[in-house]
This record gives structure tokens, C-alpha cells and sequence, in this order.
């Protein structure tokens, strides 16, 4: 939400109005500090969203504000007036409204469009965001990237490397935005404010690495391709069970580790639903930004949402740090879920992680049930995994 800035205010004065604290309202106004804050004409409070009311009989804004408790001087704010409280009936006048979340998303089919509705409705109400596309998918879909906070400490998270668990999409953005509100709120979290947890992580989200196999899952094919992909998907017209991306290479089997263990082994030697690993390691752009991304950040933990099982895999090959062992320890701790340390699979993001970078990786296996899983269970999964993710944001703080 954007307001007019009057001479004598400052940006603790607009965090103490509106609640908001005064670091992501500096990190909404990138290079302007207090001393500046004449010189500027407007400037962006997050959280907020700007409501029209058109005024009835009787209306002022002292008596609006009693009764929305919406303090007056907000109201003066957006409203451009400090000394005119009488206005005409009929007339349009904006109310600021403190953002309380998208409950409706956990009920969506969330397929590409859906998350750049969401992408612009983030960059709308929480400017302190940072938001990059990082690569392009076969189809030429944006591969959006969503960074929150300025720590020391940079933490990635994807979701949606498989097609059929879109869901894992959804629940990574309703705990973005359960993180926003927390932030903009003012909220605890794990035992300390969202602040100190946003001044502490640099959150790189990652939530749809595969949007063209997730928007053939629930839209069906392109009709230009139509044909192609009922061969690949083995004479079928229904793409319910589609993993793999739009080229039908598995994209978490397309990393270099171990890559022609699973080459030889898997199934499918040509492009298939799923479990065909490529022609060789990293040649889909969807696993390429992946891989570059993880290059050019040094991240200190990365986590791959998946489905399903109500497990989490933390080792590789041994190479993964003792660090790992805790983090899980936490995890399980946290969502019941159950701390697995090896599986016999390769060539998956979070293997080419721990074998790279010697960090700490997971893959999350989120429900339990038939792969894609119903709508009906993401209030469950929010519910269980909501603390093992909030445990990843604040481990470091212990
Ligand atoms: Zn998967």
C-alpha cells in the first residue's frame, strides 16, 4: 500500500501507526532513510491493502475510525487530509485494510497460473520481497524465485520437481505467507520474533521447478502436443500420474551424482511419465537453474518438497555433515515424520547437493496416500509440517 508522505514524519513514526516494523518498511523503500523521507512523495507500507468505502450519511472520519479502529490518523494518511473531517455523502474515500492472508489458495488446483497470480499479489503487499526468474522451462514458463530476509544464513526451498505432487507447490506458499504475516504482524515464531529469524535467513523459495508438467497434470496437453504426449505417457489421454517434465525426462533424476547408476537401472530408456533420467546429466533447463542457482548461492541447507510418505531423507553416500544428523533429529521431532537416512536412489537434488556442497539437504516427503494427493488433506499437511519448517528457518539460533 502506497501513501503520501507529510513533512515531519518518519519511518519509526509509520511502524509504530501501522505496526509494522521499521526494517521491512526500509527494505520496502530500498535507499530511503529518514532524512530523505521529504525529498520522496510516496512510500510503500507492506501488509496493507488499500480498500475504497464510499461514505454514507453522517459519516466523519473520527467516527469511521471508532468504529473500524482503524486509527485516524491512517485514515488521514490515505486520505491526503489533515484538517477537512467532514466529507459528502456518496463520496469514495480509502481504508487501510491489514493483509490477513489467502485461506482460499488451499482449495485451488495450483497450476503456473495460479502461482503468478500469486507472484503479483506478493510483490503487490509485501514489497520487501525479492522475486527473480531463474530460468525458463522447456515451454518457456517462468521459474520463479522468492527471497526473503538478509541473513548470514541462506536457507533454498523448491517444491513441484514432480508434475503429480503440484500440492507440494501450494503448501510451500501458504507457509510463505504464513511467514509474511507473522513478520508483518510482528508474530513469535519458535520462540522469537519472524524478525530476528528474517535478519538472520535469506530465504530462497523455489515453489514450481516444473510448472509445465504441473499445469499437462491438470489442464491436460498443449493441443500442438497433444499427440506426442499421449505416446510418451504410453497411449494414455489421462496425464493424472505425469512426475516428469514436459520432455518426459524425471527432472530430480537428471543431477550428477551418481547419475548413470540410475541411468542403467531405471526403466524407461527414452522420455516416458517418469523415472527416465535424460540422455545425459543436467540437460533440461528446469534441473539446469536448478543446479545454477545452488552454484551461485551459498546456501547452507536446502530442502525439495515432495510427496508422499511422512518421510524425510538427510544423508548421501555418507558425505553429507554431521549437522545433517541434528537438523533431522529436530525434524522428526517436530513433524512426526520419519528421519530415513538413506535411500537406494541417485541423480536427485538434494544427492547432487550433499555430494557438491557438503551441506545439509533433505527431501521431504509430505501426506501420506496416492500420488497426486487430494486437496482435501493439505489442512492436515499444513498442519504437520508447519513447525519442522519453521524449526529449518531457526535452527541456527539455538
Ligand atoms: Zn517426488
Amino acid at each position: 500500500m502506497e501513501i503520501r508522505v507529510r513533512n515531519g514524519d518518519s519511518l519509526w513514526y509509520y511502524s509504530r501507526l501501522f505496526g509494522v516494523p521499521e526494517k521491512l518498511i526500509m527494505d520496502s523503500n530500498p535507499g530511503i532513510a529518514d532524512d530523505e523521507l521529504g525529498i520522496s512523495k510516496t512510500i510503500r507500507i507492506p501488509g496493507y491493502r488499500k480498500v475504497p468505502y464510499t461514505l454514507l450519511a453522517g459519516d466523519t472520519l473520527w467516527n469511521i475510525s471508532t468504529y473500524s479502529g482503524i486509527p485516524e490518523d491512517m485514515l488521514f494518511l490515505l486520505n491526503e487530509e489533515r484538517t477537512v473531517t467532514h466529507f459528502s455523502v456518496g463520496e469514495t474515500i480509502y481504508l487501510p485494510i491489514k493483509e490477513t492472508g489467502t485461506p482460499n489458495r488451499r482449495k485451488t488446483f495450483y497450476d503456473s497460473r495460479q502461482l503468478d497470480l500469486d507472484i503479483i499479489y506478493l510483490q503487490n503487499i509485501y514489497p520487501f520481497l525479492r522475486f527473480q526468474v531463474i530460468g525458463k522451462s522447456v515451454l518457456g514458463k517462468p521459474i520463479h524465485e522468492i527471497r526473503i530476509g538478509h541473513g548470514p544464513r541462506k536457507i533454498h526451498m523448491n517444491a513441484s520437481f514432480h508434475a503429480n505432487e503440484w500440492i507440494t507447490s501450494l503448501i510451500l506458499m501458504d507457509f510463505i505467507e504464513f511467514y509474511l504475516l507473522s513478520l508483518t504482524n510482528g508474530t513469535e515464531l519458535a520462540g522469537t520474533t519472524a524478525l530476528a529469524l528474517y535478519e538472520q535467513v535469506e530465504l530462497s523459495i523455489v515453489p514450481m521447478v516444473n510448472p509445465d508438467g504441473v499445469d499437462l497434470v491438470l489442464n491436460g496437453p498443449p493441443q500442438d502436443q497433444r499427440k506426442n504426449l499421449i505416446e510418451l505417457n504410453g497411449g494414455n489421454d489421462e496425464f493424472v500420474h505425469w512426475k516428469a517434465n514436459i520432455r518426459g525426462v524425471d527432472l530430480n533424476n537428471q543431477f550428477p551424482a551418481n547419475w548413470e547408476v540410475e541411468k542403467i537401472r531405471k526403466q524407461p530408456k527414452a522420455p516416458a511419465a517418469r523415472d527416465y533420467p535424460g540422455d545425459s546429466p543436467l540437460t533440461e533447463p528446469e534441473a539446469i537453474a536448478l543446479a545454477n542457482l545452488a552454484h551461485q548461492n551459498a546456501f547452507s541447507c536446502i530442502v525439495a518438497l515432495h510427496t508422499q510418505g511422512k518421510e524425510f531423507y538427510w544423508g548421501y553416500e555418507g558425505l553429507e555433515p554431521p549437522q545433517s544428523e541434528e537438523i533431522a533429529k529436530e525434524f522428526e521431532r517436530k513433524s512426526g515424520y520419519k528421519a530415513v537416512r538413506y535411500v537406494d536412489s541417485h541423480a536427485g537434488y538434494k544427492d547432487w547437493f550433499i555430494q557438491e556442497f557438503r551441506r545439509p539437504g533433505f527431501t521431504v516427503e509430505l501426506g501420506k496416500g496416492i500420488n497426486p494427493l487430494p486437496l482435501s488433506m493439505v489442512d492436515e499437511i499444513i498442519h504437520e509440517v508447519r513447525g519442522l519448517f519453521i524449526s529449518l528457518l531457526s535452527y541456527h539460533l539455538k
